[in-house]
């Protein structure tokens, strides 16, 4: 035998991490009053307790205390008190605490991976390298943030008490996502954990017992979803974060809908592993290893469809499993382990369940040939080739060591199929050449595009999807927004619109009957259903009338701005002219505005004209800032750049309220524009022809056709209609109360971001209902990281 024949048949020798110091700790615990709560241990108020356990083994850790809505309520209570204090601390004291709690967790980094670990059944090479040490550089990055908030963040304002749910595939990072950003903003916290993994979370508190984190400031309750839903519809908190599933997503989305709470919904993923026919295949694969066998992929950004170019495809899974015949799946406490047990039996067999509809669906799925440990919940890494767009495998989240491989012929197919899901959460673009990555990476529908690598994360770069994988961010300046509150300036109340008793008078008969239409596809178009709606003027009589939209109409209108290619894909440059040029027409005929103004709303001349020449002027802020409302670009601790890219949202529904009614309108339309997205817009059922007379005004100001669609009818149907079309991206909503709570409640399909006034306008005359703020509702901002160097 030669040296290297040696070296080959060399066995990996035991390398296990010792638990000794995680045992003791585990031991000295009262589990039975697990629930920190105002600075103090408690037990659950109905004394009922649930299991934690070792998934390599299956055996009980701990049996901890079960919260339910009472202990809820108290750790609310205990939050509120903390909040007026914490909120007042200087930024500089805040900063100090979170730093404590970073050196302090870094002091005990060992039994945080340990107890990750045992709880979790991750890899100790992962925890010990990965999810502390990045819990621990979110606390200290985020001390940074409490300083800089009065610089950084003009105009806003913590939020005030936050409830956090969080999910079990990385139990402590999760928890450091949520909990820095909301202390750094000056707010207090009640977080759960997941019932699978409550143990990091409780040594997390006793730092902050140690840190000298104020009592009260966080709060860690212990339990299922009784206890998150609890926390979800509690009428003393004021933003949920959530990370979960998409399911949960959408029942807190609905749930919260109407309460006037600040909500962020981190969910899953399906992300697509793109590799072109130049990229280097050896990296590729191990970037695979990384993207999809991480955390036995039970990450909600893992790559777990590979799509390969069709020249690569036999050469690629070849390599693919030779590589995963030497992934080392056993005891995750093992230093050499790739591949530890799944959380759960209930997550194992909900694995094994898909793969074997997969199977049935036409994938053939291989495995490599390696005996699984006697006992725990083990899963060996699984390569479905032969799969179809339409197969579970290629669809559902898994969220286990599955990869489903597709094949491509060129870029726009590899660009469909990536974005061939429900989900938008990362992609990774492989390639030996940035300009093609460069080129497909704002293509893709995802929060997060790594080049030439993955699942890279850093506490100042942002984390989130887009559609289904939920909307806010974690990390960095986006993610401190998610925690703040913009101080706008608040109109009053808007009343529902109700149909009008008094029979609408003619008018004299001397001028020449006009119909306002719809304005669809850049054309004015008959409403689907023939119907009319009369508008009176501010005397009551007959003004004129406008089409009665339907859902036929914002489904034609919806269509036409999808299909507008000429607006997102136009340059800033260009967007800007056109909203130049839309201020432009309308200052020609500024007069007959105010006078239409004068006639609808009875406003006195002088306030009329008013209101017209801050819309154009609101057009003019728009059309300068199209260019200026840019990305950043990120340097984290690797050898990488981040671009922090501002994408449109996509389709916008606009639903805009009588206060103002060309202001407001303009006021909307115009942040949305400018940053590339397509409007539809249902202006106020009030003042319809405020909006019907802009159409010329449009018409003649290049703008392209379907990127501003117009459609009047009734406020209520036509919000209705537009919060449940999945095909609309976001929607802004003023409107009265309850329709503003039944569009977020319908907005569940695809997840749409609504902005809704909760059933108020806002003073769009205020310097503050303008800029920014708006700016920010107008994009996803989009992380692409490339990394350098050789
Ligand atoms: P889950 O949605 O079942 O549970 C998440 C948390 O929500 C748990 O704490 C659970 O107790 C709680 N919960 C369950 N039902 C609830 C309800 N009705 N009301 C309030 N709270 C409730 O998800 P999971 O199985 O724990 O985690 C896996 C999911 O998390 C995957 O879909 C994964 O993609 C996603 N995830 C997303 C991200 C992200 O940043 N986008 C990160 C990690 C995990």
């Amino acid at each position: 035998m030669n040296i290297l024949e040696r070296y080959h048949a060399m066995e990996y020798g035991p390398a296990p991490e010792a638990r000794n110091e995680a045992d003791a700790w585990l031991a000295a615990r009262d589990f039975g009053k697990a629930l920190f709560i105002g600075g103090g241990w408690k037990a659950a108020s109905s004394g009922k307790t649930f299991e934690t356990s070792d998934p390599s083994s299956g055996k009980t850790l701990a049996t901890l205390s079960d919260a339910n809505a009472a202990d809820i309520d108290a750790a609310v209570a205990a939050a509120a008190k903390a909040l007026p204090k914490w909120s007042a601390s200087s930024g500089y004291q805040r900063a100090k605490v979170l730093y404590a709690i970073g050196r302090a967790m870094q002091r005990h980094q060992r039994l945080f991976a340990v107890l990750e670990t045992i709880d979790n059944g991750k890899p100790i090479r992962e925890s010990r390298d990965i999810d502390v040490p990045l819990a621990i550089r979110h606390f200290i990055h985020h001390a940074g943030w409490a300083q800089a908030l009065d610089k950084d963040f003009p105009g806003h304002k913590g939020v005030g008490v936050v409830g956090q749910i969080i999910p079990w595939n990385f139990p402590l990072l999760m928890l450091a996502w949520k909990v820095a950003p909301a202390l750094a903003a000056g707010c207090t916290v009640v977080l759960k954990p997941a019932e699978f993994t409550p143990l990091t979370a409780i040594l997390f508190a006793e730092i902050c017992e140690r840190a000298g984190v104020p009592k009260g400031v966080v709060n860690i309750v212990q339990g299922g979803p009784e206890a998150g839903a609890a926390i979800v519809n509690h009428p003393g908190i004021q933003k949920i974060a959530f990370t979960g599933s998409s399911e949960v997503g959408k029942i807190i989305r609905k749930a919260t809908a109407g309460s006037g709470k600040k909500l962020s919904l981190e969910l899953g993923g399906k992300s697509a592993f793109i590799v072109f026919e130049d990229a280097d295949l050896d990296s590729a694969v191990e970037g695979l290893v990384d993207g999809i066998w991480f955390n036995q992929g039970q990450v909600c950004c893992a790559g777990s469809r590979l799509l390969v170019q069709e020249g690569i495809a036999d050469a690629l899974i070849a390599k693919v499993k030779t590589r995963m015949s030497r992934l080392r799946v056993g005891s995750p406490l093992d230093k050499n382990t790739d591949i530890g047990p799944l959380v759960d039996l209930t997550q194992l067999d909900r694995v094994k369940g898909l793969i074997a509809e997969g199977a049935k669906q036409g994938a053939i799925c291989w495995q490599p040939d390696a005996t699984l440990p006697s006992s725990g919940y083990y899963h060996l890494p699984t390569l479905a080739t032969g799969v179809s767009p339409a197969n579970i495998l290629a669809q559902e989240e898994v969220f286990g060591p599955v990869l489903a491989t597709m094949t491509f012929r060129n870029t726009e197919e590899a660009i469909e199929l990536a974005n061939n899901t429900r989900y938008g959460l990362a992609a990774s673009v492989w390639s030996e050449n940035v300009n093609l990555a460069l080129h497909v990476a704002p293509q893709l529908k995802a929060g997060v595009v790594w080049i030439n690598g993955t699942n890279m994360f850093d506490a100042a770069c942002g984390f989130g999807g887009y559609r289904e994988s939920g909307f806010g961010r974690e990390g960095g300046r986006e993610g401190m927004f998610e925690y703040l509150a913009a101080n706008l300036p608040l109109g009053p109340e808007i009343k529902p619109a109700t149909l009008s008793a008094e029979p609408v008078e003619q008018p004299d008969g001397d001028t020449i009957d006009r119909t306002a239409k719809l304005f669809i596809g850049g054309k004015q178009v008959r409403p689907d259903g023939n119907y009319s709606l009369p508008i009176a003027d501010a005397k009551g009589r007959l003004a004129g009338e406008v089409g009665l939209g339907s859902r036929k109409d914002i489904r034609d209108a919806v269509s036409a701005a999808r299909a507008c290619k000429g607006w997102p894909e136009a340059t800033a440059y260009n967007r800007s002219q056109v909203l130049y040029y839309l201020a432009e027409n309308l200052s020609g005929r500024a007069g007959e505005f105010a006078a239409r103004l004068t006639e609808l709303t009875g406003a006195s001349s002088k306030m009329a004209r008013d209101e017209v020449d801050l819309s154009i002027e609101r057009l003019f802020l728009y059309a300068g800032l199209a260019d200026k409302f840019e990305g950043r670009v990120h340097q984290p601790p690797a050898r990488a750049v981040t671009l922090a890219m501002h994408e449109p949202v996509g389709v916008v529904g606009i639903v805009a309220s009588y206060g103002s009614p060309l202001l407001g309108l303009i006021s909307l339309i115009a942040p949305a524009l400018a940053m590339g997205n397509t409007v539809v817009a249902v202006p106020s059922e009030r003042y319809p022809l405020l909006a019907t007379d802009l159409y010329q005004v449009i018409e003649y100001s290049d703008v392209p056709a379907g990127a501003i669609n117009i459609v009047t009818g009734r406020t209520a149907e036509l919000a209705a209609v537009l919060a449940k079309h999945d095909d609309v991206d976001g929607l802004w909503v003023f409107a009265d109360a309850d329709t503003c709570a039944k569009t977020e409640a319908e907005s569940i399909g695809n997840l749409k971001r609504v902005w809704s006034g909760n059933g108020h306008t806002l003073d769009w005359a205020s310097s503050e209902a303008a800029g920014d703020v708006f700016l920010r509702r107008a994009v996803e901002v989009k992380n692409v990281w490339v990394p350098y160097g050789d």
